[in-house]
């Protein structure tokens, strides 16, 4: 039998279980006595109210995280590999609830579903069994130093760690966070964005089930200004990981700066330039960049939103892409044949129509899309633009929307000079035949990812972060774990020298 596996589906959600303040594995109401709603943007209407984390309760599982990484603590005596088992055994619950968590995770963003159970889910267990991993595995150096000292190095962790993150991966932004986190032995307060906060609170119904000891990971969910503030504020968070956009990581990164000089690591916008040479597989790189820039609606820090084509197919680019947007699914999310939903919210909705408009008025060329889809509340039809001028907002803006602007251009040069033109530095990607041009133009590109014949390529294993104002510091990979940890030289005196 060669036919393919049914395909998931979503299940059916008569009531949300998980709507509080989760600290020291146990829930909790709002200190304020506030709820807020939140609203499946596919169809408008409220899924549940949730339990308003403020300041008072963001002290509360600070005081519960810190407690339970003290030195003594059932956590800081734990073994680094009972750490990585109690890692897979929370990908074990992922894995057990996955259909429940990408229904949750589309009702909150309206992502399609199959996109949430295929990339979110999928993303979120690979980076907890990749940490589970290493928890073991996370170690320091001996040095030779001069006369009768021995030297060595301890990667400790570094204590309570704040996390804010967005509304775009809710799920998969929280494992970026949380996995290297515990991995290093920290603790853990987060708070998920207001319109997503459903997949987080469930998650930490599972961390309990999982068995990590109370105060280990702690939710707050929350508005910015008043939970966020409060996190990045912090006299007793050691370390904040933010992700979101460029204007609040100043914030948080000033607040930390001000408060108690916090280790901070921010991931923020990009603005991503691809270059497709006339070498290229076109049809590889018209199909790569345009799902580089409508994935997920657009609202991707990693979109493709700035497409340079050189001169001989760039005609030949445009008509491809035009063609293949024509095939782009627009509506319900949990119907299996949607490849497009709703943008998140009413702000984000008008934000990009506003930026739609002002290409139109700057002289761009629509090829396609343009407009909100009629009585459809929130969607917006993926919308192409060519002969974007690199001065035109489009060109220069974040759009955090379903748009792809198309530009031409004739040498090398020439356009990696147009690419690195931003105050962003995220990704970056190539399409040629060229090795030695792949090489070179990598070389050139200023951001922390370039992919090379193909886009949105992340992995567990491979380091995410931006040059420039995309962020600083780096997830995932090896090289998170210098995120989460403070290493500690220690130096003995010998009586006597080792030769
Ligand atoms: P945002 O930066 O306002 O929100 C991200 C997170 O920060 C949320 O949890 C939010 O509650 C929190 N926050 C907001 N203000 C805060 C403050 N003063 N102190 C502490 N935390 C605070 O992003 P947004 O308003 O949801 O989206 C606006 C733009 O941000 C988008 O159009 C897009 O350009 C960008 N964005 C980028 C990413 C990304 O992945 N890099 C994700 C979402 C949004």
């Amino acid at each position: 039998n060669t036919s393919p596996p049914p395909l998931p589906q979503p299940v059916k959600i008569t009531e949300i279980k998980h709507t509080k303040i989760f600290i020291n594995n146990e829930w909790h109401t709002s200190s304020k006595g506030k709820q807020f709603p939140t609203i499946n943007p596919a169809t408008g209407v409220k899924i549940c109210d949730i339990e308003e984390a403020d300041k008072a309760d963001v002290d509360e599982a600070v005081k519960a995280a810190k407690a339970a990484g003290q030195r003594g603590s059932v956590w800081r005596r734990m073994d680094a590999s009972s750490r990585g088992r109690l890692l897979n055994r929370l990908a074990d619950l992922l894995e057990r609830e996955r259909a429940v968590l990408a229904t949750l995770e589309s009702k909150d963003t309206g992502k399609p579903f199959l996109h949430a159970f295929f990339v979110d889910l999928d993303g979120s267990i690979k980076t907890l069994r990749y940490y589970a991993g290493w928890t073991d595995k996370i170690h320091g150096k001996t040095m030779p130093v001069d006369e009768n000292f021995v030297c060595f190095t301890k990667h400790e962790p570094i204590g309570v760690c704040g996390a804010i993150i967005p509304w775009n991966f809710p799920l998969l932004m929280l494992m970026w966070k949380i996995a290297p986190a515990l991995a290093c032995g920290n603790t853990v307060v987060l708070k998920p964005a207001e319109q997503t906060p459903l997949t987080a609170l469930h998650v930490a119904a599972l961390i309990k089930e999982a068995g990590f000891p109370p105060g280990v990971v702690n939710v707050v969910p929350g508005f910015g200004p008043t939970a966020g503030a409060a996190i990045a504020g912090h006299m007793n968070i050691d370390k904040l990981a933010f992700t979101g956009s460029t204007e609040v990581g100043q914030l948080v990164k000033a607040a930390a700066a001000s408060s108690n000089l916090k280790r901070v690591t921010l991931e923020l916008g990009g603005k991503n330039p691809c270059i497709v040479f006339a070498d290229s597989d076109l049809q590889l790189a018209v199909e790569e960049t345009q799902k580089g820039a409508f994935f997920n609606q657009g609202q991707a820090c990693t979109a493709a939103s700035r497409v340079y084509v050189q001169e001989p197919v760039y005609e030949e680019f445009v008509r491809l892409s035009v063609e293949r947007a024509k095939n782009i699914v627009i509506g319900d999310p949990m119907e299996p044949r949607t490849s497009h939903g709703p943008q998140i919210d009413q702000h984000q909705f008008e934000k990009i129509l506003a930026l739609v408009d002002s290409g139109k008025k700057e002289g761009a060329k629509l090829e396609f899309g343009g407009c909100a889809v009629e009585d459809r509340g929130l969607f917006i039809h993926p919308t192409i633009f060519s002969d974007v001028k690199d001065h035109m907002r489009i060109a220069k803006e974040e759009i955090f929307g379903p748009v792809q602007c198309i530009m031409k251009f004739e040498c090398q040069q020439d356009v990696i000079d147009r690419a690195n033109s931003s105050q962003f530095g995220l990704t970056a990607a190539v399409f040629t035949r060229d090795v030695q041009r792949a090489m070179s133009v990598s070389a050139a590109l200023e951001a922390g990812t370039v992919w090379v014949n193909c886009y949105n390529a992340l992995h567990a294993q491979t380091p995410f972060g931006g040059y420039k104002m995309s962020g600083n510091g780096r997830e995932l990979g090896e090289y998170a774990l210098a995120e989460y940890t403070e290493v500690k030289a220690i130096t003995i005196k010998l009586s006597e020298q080792l030769r």
